[in-house]
């Protein structure tokens, strides 16, 4: 086994990969996460999510065909969870980071202003030609919740291209298991205890060839006046969200649907979650309520381990 650690998307990113060519694997993932960050971060400012940010509500900007599909997966998504995920939620996203920088909250009228900045509706795109385009001036995409499902996603099918049968990347809070573990055992991913440290884990799965991702207030915030402030928007509000939900893990082999559907069934809250969940093929998830419940789909149900006596499987 071969296994490398680097901070890159503004994480830290783990792979243990097995096989002959493992070591090329890893050098040519190292690589694509770079130009990943390059071309989609919205803090480079020669990042073609930048550019489109910068351009907003004056026209279309050319950017990498990579971009379009990835904005194209945002913005699916964004239809999906009827926009409980929405690839616009950057308005919002930035205007949290700036106040809370300033050590203060954004008051309501900045909300409703900002408010009407959000909406993925409001995104064009344009596969043939490879833009996109902003229609409201102010507008913000941010990927920061699927970029690393889609980093995921190009690191396997580079795996492949080694002929790498067994690995594990771990983009921070997603993590991509391929194939099977030696011996032909499964893999056992951990569920983060959102009260404990890094590591600690309230459940565990077993899966094969699954991409698990969790979402959690728990992960990113910031504290003032003592109240807690995460990084997960609720665009209906405008304020972090305050759904029933502690956790949120989605399983899927597809770790774009797996990161994007985390994000955005934590914003949904759990009866609306499961009720989402349920629609889509191969996706299953694993939640937990502030009420210190567990949900997991039934078809996970014999694979789940709860490792937390305070913890009850409903
Ligand atoms: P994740 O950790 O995958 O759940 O993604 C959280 C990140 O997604 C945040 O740090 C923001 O960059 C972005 N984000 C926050 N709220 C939303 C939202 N409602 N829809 C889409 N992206 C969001
Ligand atoms: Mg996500």
């Amino acid at each position: 086994m071969t296994k490398k650690s680097s901070v890159c998307m503004g994480t830290l990113v783990t792979q243990r990969v097995y096989g002959v060519f493992a070591h090329r694997a890893i050098e040519c993932c190292q690589r694509l996460f770079e130009s990943l960050e390059s071309e989609m971060s919205v803090f480079v400012p020669s990042s073609d999510i930048f550019m489109l940010n910068a351009s907003a509500g004056k026209g279309p900007v050319k950017i990498s065909p990579r971009s379009v599909e990835v904005l194209e997966l945002a913005q699916r998504v964004s239809v999906l969870s009827s926009g409980a995920f929405d690839v616009t939620a950057g308005a919002f996203v930035n205007l949290w980071r700036t106040a809370l920088a300033e050590n203060r909250v954004p008051d309501a009228s900045e909300i409703a202003v900002t408010s009407r900045l959000v909406d993925y509706r409001k995104l064009v795109l344009d596969s043939k030609h490879s833009t996109a385009h902003l229609k409201i001036p102010g507008q913000s995409v941010d990927l920061g919740g699927i970029a690393k499902g889609y980093a995921a996603r190009l690191a396997r099918e580079t795996y492949q291209t080694y002929g790498v049968k067994s690995a594990v990347l771990d983009l921070g809070g997603a993590v991509l298991f391929v194939g099977r573990r030696a011996r032909s055992s499964e893999w056992v991913a951990g569920i983060q205890h959102p009260a404990k440290e890094r590591g600690a884990c309230f459940a565990c799965v077993s899966v094969v060839d699954k991409c698990v991702v969790t979402s959690g207030g728990y992960e990113r915030y910031q504290l003032h006046d003592g109240i807690r402030y995460h990084h997960i928007i609720d665009p209906s509000t405008g304020y972090p969200s305050n759904s029933d939900l502690v956790s949120c893990s989605i399983v899927s082999h597809d770790p774009v649907w797996a990161d994007a559907l985390s994000t955005a069934c934590f914003v949904l809250g759990s009866e609306r979650a499961i009720h989402l969940v349920e629609s889509i093929e191969d996706t299953h998830l694993i939640l937990l309520t502030s009420n210190n419940e567990v949900y997991v789909s039934p078809s996970l149900r014999d694979s789940l381990r709860l490792l937390d006596a305070d913890m009850r499987l409903i």
